[in-house]
């Protein structure tokens, strides 16, 4: 068994300070969420953009808005760490697993507003194997920071590649995006696919092939 530890900007940043969204997360650990505290000066931030844009702030409802507004964006934005658990793949299963139909939910970086919609997550094993539900997990994990479709899908399949080294890895994502769908201009039901296929279900026929046809049968 080989575990892999996965803490988003934490390891990207080594031994520097950690990033207020991280120490935010301190005392969550991995499958077990808890509230969300942002530091002040996000929640200062919350306010001063609600009153900026002619937001009473005076009234019982409204007054812990910028917290709770900052509290939310504080848990949309942090990873939850988690260990990926591969598996020797003793059995030498040499078709397709694909996990299909995962919800997925990102914030698009440009505009700060969600996009929401599934994902078909899929790989043809090589030497080892991952539990079933991680394949969620990571695209949970990328998931949670300022995103864009195309980069989280890529980084999706990018991550599984380099750390299961399987023969092909294929992502699919369908999603909404609240910037298009609410505002400007306004095309409520578009959705973007994505695909990021690497490996031999890049190159194989048959197998790409297949992996499309699993992963858009409706
Ligand atoms: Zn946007």
């Amino acid at each position: 068994m080989v575990t892999t530890s996965i803490s988003g900007t934490a390891a990207a940043a080594g031994a520097e300070p950690a990033h207020p969204l991280e120490k935010a997360a301190r005392g969550i650990r991995a499958g077990r969420p808890r509230p969300h505290r942002a530091p002040e000066t996000a929640v200062s931030g919350a306010r001063l953009l609600l009153s900026g844009l002619g937001i009473d702030l005076e009234g019982e409802s409204l007054r812990r808005t910028p917290e709770r507004m900052a509290a939310a964006l504080a848990e949309l934005l942090t990873p939850r760490p988690f260990e990926l658990t591969t598996f020797p793949n003793d059995g030498g299963y040499d078709e397709l697993i694909v996990a299909r139909g995962i919800p997925m939910r990102s914030l698009c970086e440009h505009h700060m507003l969600p996009f929401v919609g599934t994902a078909h997550i899929g790989y043809l094993p090589g030497e080892r194997i991952l539990g079933l539900s991680k394949l969620a997990r990571v695209l949970e994990h990328f998931s949670h920071r300022p995103q864009v479709q195309e980069r989280l899908t890529t980084q999706v399949a990018g991550w599984l590649q380099e750390q299961l080294e399987p023969a092909g890895v294929g992502v699919v994502i369908e999603a909404e995006h609240l910037c298009m769908t609410l505002r400007g201009v306004q095309a409520p039901g578009t959705t973007t696919i994505t695909s990021s296929l690497l490996g031999t279900l890049r190159d194989d026929g048959r197998s790409h092939a297949e992996f499309l046809a699993l992963t858009y049968r409706r």
